[in-house]
């Protein structure tokens, strides 16, 4: 008897902490405006850190934040000299910035890599421009391959393609849908629509 009764307190603590979530959750959707917070390394141009906001904002109907600039720290380096590795990078922004509990970006005109899967080949260390959680909190985007032509809006595509990750979305293969994968060329993402096609759209998760 005893240890059934204990079964149903359990239970009960169970029940609570599942309904102070939902609770959480449904107050985030209706009452309080998500917040997407920007961190910027140290040498990234702070007037393309504010566009970047802008195109956020206005894209994903949320409010944004810097945050102080960052550098990446050691462990975060490829074994290519200057290239940092993408996914440590990842794992640097949820170990520092976590507690929020919020999307955090990191803006870099530094070089950032991953193990890169083209064709069925492994390009290990492949530079890249950008890496985000899917679904998750953390997002990183790099100007470094993109030349001063059209960066802001090349960078622009990048940063909401990520943060489409951030929200739940896979790569898709509808032309012209904003998630598509770059397949390592990006090859004129600047006169690409900044758009998801219409199941993408709905995969949206917050
Ligand atoms: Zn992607
Ligand atoms: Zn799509």
């Amino acid at each position: 008897m005893k240890n059934l009764q204990k079964i149903v307190l359990l239970l009960a603590l169970a029940f609570c902490a599942t309904a102070g979530d939902s609770q959480t959750s449904k107050a985030r959707k209706t009452d309080v405006k998500e917040i997407i917070y920007v961190v910027p390394t140290l040498q990234f141009p702070p007037d393309l850190v504010v566009k970047m906001q802008r195109e956020i904002e206005g894209f994903y109907r949320v409010k944004t934040k810097t945050l102080p600039p960052t550098s990446f720290p050691k462990k975060c380096m490829s074994p290519i000299q200057g290239r940092y590795n993408a996914n440590k990078i990842l794992g640097f922004i949820q170990q520092k910035y976590g507690a929020k509990k919020a999307k955090v970006l990191i803006l870099t005109n530094l070089d950032i890599c991953t193990d890169r899967k083209l064709n069925g080949k492994i390009y290990p260390n492949y530079r890249i421009f950008g890496l985000g959680r899917q679904p998750g909190n953390a997002c990183v985007v790099s100007s470094s391959r993109f030349g001063n032509n059209k960066l802001q809006k090349k960078l622009a595509y990048v940063v909401l393609h990520e943060l489409g990750h951030n929200y739940g979305l896979e790569h898709c293969v509808t032309p012209h849908c904003m998630m598509k994968d770059a397949q390592g060329k990006g090859a004129n993402i600047e006169n690409e629509p900044k758009a998801f096609c219409s199941k993408c759209k709905k995969g949206l998760k917050s």
